[in-house]
C-alpha cells in the first residue's frame, strides 16, 4: 500500500483546505478505494506524532512513496532556514533529508512549486520553490534533482492548487501511472488547457465586449486584469466544487498557476502599452491583435453588445 507524507513549510494551509473540497476523488476515496495510506498530515492524521514518523522514515522502518510539500521553502536567515523550523531543525533540512527517500515528490501549490506568495519581492525570508524560484530552474533541490522514480518534483501549481487535480495526481501515482510534465514540471493532463477555454464569458471576449468595472457580464481581459488567455490551469474545464470558477463568478483570473504569481502589479487592472494590453493571449501576434479585435467588435451581434447573455 503506497503511503503519503504531507509536510507544510511556509504555507497558509490553503492547499490543505482545498484538498478537503476534492470530490473526484475525494480524500476519503483516495484512501479507501485507491489504496493510499496517509502516514502524516499536520491537520488530518491523529494516530502518530511527527517525530515518530520522521524517525521511522529516516531509520528505514517506513518506506516513503509520495512526499507532498505544501508551502514555500524558507531558506533565511543566511541560508540557515531557521525562520521555519521544527524543534530547532530547519524545515528545509528535513525536506532535503526526506526527498531522496521518496519515490515521488509532489509540490502541492504554487508556493512549493515556484516560491509563490512568500517569494514575492522583496522576499525578505529568502523563500524559494522545490526546484524553481519563479520561472528559473534551481530552487531548494536544484534543477537536476530527481526522485527515486526518475522524475523531478511534480508541480501541482495553483494558489491554492485545484482540489481534484491534487487528488487525481495522487491517485495516478498510486496506480503507477507515469505523469507527462510540461517545461515547468506541471502534469500535462491538467495543465494543457487555458483558463480562458471553458470560460462562459468567451463570446464576449470573441466580440471584444469588455467590462471596465467588476460585476458585469462581459469579458474582463482588456481592463480588469484577467489572465485567463495566458494561464494554463484546469479551472474552467473542471469546476471548483463541481460548481464554479473565478471567471464564472465575475472575478478575473490572477494566473496563480504561473511561476511569476503573484506578479508585482494590480491584480484587477490590465497593464497596457498604449491602448493595447501588454500581455496578449498565448501565442497571439501583437501586430494582428488589434486588427482582429476591431473586426470582431464590428461584427458583434446585438444580443452580445447589449450584454443579454448570462455569463
Ligand atoms: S473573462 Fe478572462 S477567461 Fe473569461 S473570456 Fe474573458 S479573458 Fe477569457
Amino acid at each position: 500500500m503506497p503511503n503519503i507524507v504531507w509536510i507544510q513549510t511556509g504555507a497558509c494551509s490553503g492547499d490543505s483546505m482545498a484538498l478537503l473540497c476534492a470530490d473526484q476523488p475525494s480524500i476519503e476515496n483516495l484512501l479507501q478505494r485507491h489504496g493510499l495510506r496517509l502516514l502524516w498530515h499536520p491537520s488530518l492524521t491523529t494516530d502518530a506524532r511527527f517525530g515518530q514518523i520522521l524517525d521511522a522514515l529516516l531509520g528505514g522502518r517506513e518506506k516513503l512513496d509520495i512526499l507532498c510539500i505544501e508551502g514555500s521553502l524558507i531558506t533565511g536567515p543566511n541560508n540557515t532556514g531557521q525562520y521555519d523550523s521544527w524543534k530547532g531543525r530547519a524545515k528545509i533540512d528535513i525536506v532535503r533529508e526526506l526527498a531522496p527517500l521518496a519515490t515521488h515528490v509532489v509540490a502541492m501549490g504554487t508556493c512549493a512549486a515556484f516560491g509563490g506568495v512568500h517569494a514575492a519581492g522583496p522576499n525578505p525570508t529568502d523563500c524559494t520553490g522545490l526546484q524553481f524560484l519563479k520561472g528559473e530552474a534551481g530552487g531548494l533541490l536544484g534543477a537536476d534533482w530527481r526522485a527515486r522514480s526518475g522524475q523531478p518534483v511534480i508541480n501541482v501549481a495553483g494558489c491554492p492548487a485545484h482540489p481534484n487535480t491534487m487528488t487525481k495526481v495522487l491517485a495516478m501515482l498510486a496506480a503507477d501511472d507515469t505523469l507527462k510534465l510540461d517545461g515547468l514540471n506541471r502534469p500535462l493532463a491538467f495543465f494543457s488547457s487555458l483558463v480562458h477555454q471553458g470560460c462562459t464569458r468567451n463570446e464576449y471576449h470573441e466580440y471584444d465586449i469588455e467590462d471596465e468595472v467588476l460585476g458585469g457580464r462581459g469579458c474582463m481581459f482588456f481592463s480588469l486584469g484577467c489572465r485567463g488567455p495566458q494561464t494554463l490551469a484546469p479551472c474552467n474545464t473542471e469546476l471548483w466544487n463541481g460548481h464554479n470558477s473565478k471567471t464564472r463568478a465575475g472575478v478575473p483570473c490572477f494566473g496563480c498557476t504561473a511561476p511569476d504569481f503573484p506578479s508585482n502589479r494590480d491584480l484587477f487592472v490590465t497593464p497596457k502599452i498604449g491602448a493595447v494590453p501588454k500581455f496578449l493571449p498565448l501565442g497571439v501576434a501583437r501586430a494582428k491583435f488589434m486588427a482582429y479585435k476591431n473586426l470582431a467588435r464590428a461584427a458583434a451581434p446585438e444580443r452580445v453588445v447589449n450584454r443579454e447573455m448570462e455569463p
